[in-house]
């Protein structure tokens, strides 16, 4: 198999790693991202492992390290490839939520723009060179350096029902208790995994661990979980025996109206009723300034962990049931 874009494919039964860049472009070219490429002996689909687009998510990271160093080459059906860390620029900034380079989210800029900005440019040359090159891609995120979360997948349907039941099988084997079936629109569009499926790619969303730290649940989940989505494509041999997610109806990110000290008087995994009081922001003398309600009756997919505020700021998110 020839190279994917940038990407260099070993020879059959082979694990190749190093670092890639995108040539042409001196923004770009500042920066080289890491790659692990395992090559089957066995013909079968090309997956594509990413993780760290949001750059301090680093149990994605740290669980695409993994599989990369511990899958054997040749119990590979077809190709594996891994990029670890996709926001580069953001990584050893310890950058929270975006791109140090134009201060966006990487992952609403999909799909990009040739002659955009930095994160459109990347996203542009990710999606053209690499992802639409692969037949299935997995997107690792955790909660950011500020936010705690329950284990969830994301994925979104297309229409296509030979597509989106792949889609649904690869969300399945993940093992997480909780899906959301999400929309390229709103609130969140331009995400890789989202747009990705547009293009003809199975792809989905991942999500575990959190606030920064290495949790070896965590990893080990993102671990057990792709290793699960492998043997359900065919690509790793084995039995999957992974429990199906409950579908949350809608995802409803709850923002603060004014800027202050939040105090989050829920956790991940617990069940709110409409209307309840989950939380409060006071000012910097301590007044109280707003009561946060929930918006639905769910459960509270994720929280921020950091109580400094600003207004229209991210407080948490429930997912309705
Ligand atoms: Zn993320």
């Amino acid at each position: 198999m020839g190279p994917i874009g940038p990407i260099p494919i070993p020879r059959a039964g082979e694990r190749a790693t190093g670092t890639f860049t995108f040539a042409g472009d001196p923004g770009l070219e500042k920066y080289d991202w890491p790659y692990i490429a395992l090559a089957g002996q066995v013909a079968g689909p090309t997956v594509l492992i990413t993780a760290g687009i949001h750059a301090a998510e680093y149990t994605g990271i740290e669980a695409a390290i993994r599989l990369g160093r511990t899958i054997r080459p040749d119990s590979v059906r077809g190709t594996v490839v891994i990029i670890p860390v996709l926001n580069r620029p953001g990584f050893y900034e310890r950058s929270i939520y975006v791109n140090p380079e134009d201060g966006d989210n990487l992952n609403r800029l999909f799909p990009g723009k040739a002659d955009g900005s930095w994160g459109e440019r990347f996203a542009h040359r990710l999606l053209t060179e690499i992802v639409t090159r692969c037949d299935h891609a997995i997107d690792r995120h955790a909660g950011d350096l500020v936010e705690d979360l329950v284990p969830f997948v994301i994925y979104r349907e297309t229409g296509d029902p030979t597509r989106d039941a792949v889609i649904v099988r690869m969300a399945n084997a993940y093992g997480a208790a909780w899906a959301v079936k999400s929309a390229p629109t709103g609130e969140r569009p331009g995400s890789l995994y989202a747009v990705a499926t547009l293009a003809g790619v199975a792809a989905i969303l991942a999500e575990s661990g959190g606030r920064g730290l290495l949790i070896e649940e965590d990893v080990e989940r993102h671990v057990r979980g792709v290793t699960n989505i492998l043997k359900t494509l065919g690509v790793l041999s084995g039995r999957v025996d992974a429990k199906a997610p409950t579908i949350v109806k809608s995802f409803d990110w709850v923002r603060s109206p004014v800027a202050g000290m939040f105090h989050c008087r829920v956790r991940v995994g617990q069940s709110v009723k409409a209307r309840d009081l989950i939380g409060d922001v006071t000012d910097l003398v301590g007044e109280p300034i707003a009561a946060i309600t929930a918006p639905v009756s769910g459960v509270v997919l994720f929280t921020v962990t950091s109580p400094a505020i600003k207004k229209d700021g991210l407080l948490l998110a429930i997912g309705a049931l």
